[in-house]
């Protein structure tokens, strides 16, 4: 019927942009939309959530180069590469509890297992995710140990992109192409990190560790040591490591210095000045004797399987040219999960594969090129005017969601800037949309 369509709208009438728009549309969904999904964390396992959900437009395959699903969440002793010569991709700590509670964390259709505490260790995360992904059904759809090597975007039938995907299967070596109609970018933004420059740092004869390579704090026994940065990594790792370093320096730039609490032996510092074998001079020109340094420094964006071909740029935390923070505007077939910060991860995910998926499905119809660049571009420059710094492309905000979601994470905020030691105490119950209820629990 839609080759009858296309004949009588080709001969018998000229071709309006509507029809053009409704005969893709068919055209789109005589056959399904092939989609790959690189990474299976919880942003890949979302996106099978609402792929499995659809079969009628879609099939899809998610590849994962680690031996099972959950990402960041798969805590693993190794840094470094593994057997394979795989980057280790997990950053996360033994003792690491989430900073978020577990009532606003997951995806809004599958709450948290029951737990009494709010602040649920990373092992209860993974749990969670497993268990997200049988409830789906998902693993027959998942492939691990498969590292995604090269994404390239080639011309198919019909103008249409197809894209060309490069798989290794990390144990055997064994390469496969594969093509598919859409690809879902879900590979994680908390795994290379960014070190910056300090000068003399080539000197420094003491232990030097990114957070990323941070499991555990008894190794800082009886030491001093430098935190570089006091984001949420930066002081966490502080007070796991207070109670057992001599001394720990919190070095960091923040307008203010952090209000909080903190341990007798943690001081706060300004940012780092020089370095020599031994000491760290910072900005104030007050120095101290240092065995070890953490850079608690964040991660950079890499998508080192993109060919030039996919035509994305990163300048510093931005990740270009992308609408909405996800699609690409040039090549609307792909998408980048989970790119702005400052927002609850799961929920974020959960919105971000479903408008995605409806582009696809031509449920919604993207602006043009240029209506999505010029949005884009307006977005940016907006965040300039508000005095953001570029680094803030991706910052967003949490307005849409229930106004108790808000105040959970309100007033969380407030009580570990506060109470940092024991922030983690408190449990919480959603009571309804505007209110929640919170208990003492036992640690
Ligand atoms: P990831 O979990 O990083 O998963 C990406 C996956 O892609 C990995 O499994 C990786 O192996 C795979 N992959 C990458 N490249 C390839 C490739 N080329 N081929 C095949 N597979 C590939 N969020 C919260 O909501 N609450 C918290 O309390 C919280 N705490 C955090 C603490 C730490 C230390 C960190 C690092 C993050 C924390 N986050 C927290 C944020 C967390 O990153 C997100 O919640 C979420 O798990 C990210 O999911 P993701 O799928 O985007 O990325």
């Amino acid at each position: 019927s839609v080759k009858l369509q296309l004949e009588t709208t080709h001969y018998l009438q000229p071709l309006t942009h509507d029809s053009v728009r409704f005969i893709n549309w068919q055209i789109r969904i005589m056959s399904r939309i092939r989609v790959a999904v690189i990474g299976g964390g919880a942003a890949g396992l979302c996106a099978g959530r609402h792929l499995v959900s659809d079969p009628q437009h879609f099939e899809f395959k998610i590849f994962e180069q680690w031996n099972e699903v959950g990402g960041t969440w798969c805590y693993t002793e190794m840094t470094g590469t593994d057997e394979y010569g795989v980057p280790i991709h997990s950053s996360m700590y033994r003792n690491l509890k989430t900073n978020v509670p577990k009532e606003i964390m997951p995806f809004p259709d599958f709450p948290f297992h029951d737990t009494d505490a709010s602040f649920v260790h990373h092992t209860d995360v993974l749990k969670y995710l497993k268990e997200y992904a049988r409830h789906y059904d998902l693993y027959k759809h998942i492939r691990l140990r498969t590292l995604v090597q090269e994404i390239k975007p080639t011309m198919g039938k019909c103008g249409k992109t197809v894209w060309k995907i490069v798989i290794k299967d990390v144990e055997s070596n064994i390469e496969e192409q594969m093509e598919f109609d859409a690809v879902i970018v879900c590979n994680g933004h908390y795994s290379v990190p960014s070190i910056p420059n300090i000068e003399g740092m080539d000197k420094f004869e003491g232990v030097t560790q990114h957070s990323k390579d941070y499991r555990s704090p008894e190794q800082f026994r009886g030491v001093n040591v430098v935190i570089l940065g006091a984001g949420s990594s930066g002081v966490d790792i502080a007070m796991e490591i207070s109670a057992y370093a001599k001394e720990v320096y919190i070095s960091h730039n923040l307008p203010e210095p952090l209000t909080c609490n903190l341990p007798s032996n943690v001081k706060q510092v300004p940012g780092i000045k020089f370095a020599s074998s031994t000491d760290f001079t910072f900005l104030d020109d007050s120095s101290t004797h240092a065995d070890a340094l953490i850079y608690c420094t964040g991660y950079k964006f890499n998508f080192p399987f993109l060919t030039p071909e996919c035509k994305v740029r990163i300048e510093g935390r931005r990740v270009m040219p992308l609408y909405k923070h996800l699609i690409h505007t040039e090549l609307p077939s792909i998408c980048f999960v989970g790119l702005p910060f400052q927002v609850l991860p799961f929920p974020l995910f959960h919105f971000q594969i479903q408008y995605f998926m409806k582009t696809l499905d031509g449920s919604i119809t993207l602006p043009s090129k240029e209506e999505m660049d010029e949005e884009t571009e307006k977005d940016f420059q907006r965040r300039l005017a508000m005095d953001m710094p570029p680094t803030c492309a991706h910052k967003m905000g949490l307005k849409r969601l229930p106004p108790v979601v808000r105040m959970v994470y309100d007033y969380v905020a407030d009580r570990r800037k506060n109470n940092l030691m024991h922030y983690k105490a408190e449990s919480y119950s959603l009571l309804d949309q505007g209110h929640f209820e919170k208990k003492e629990v036992s640690p």
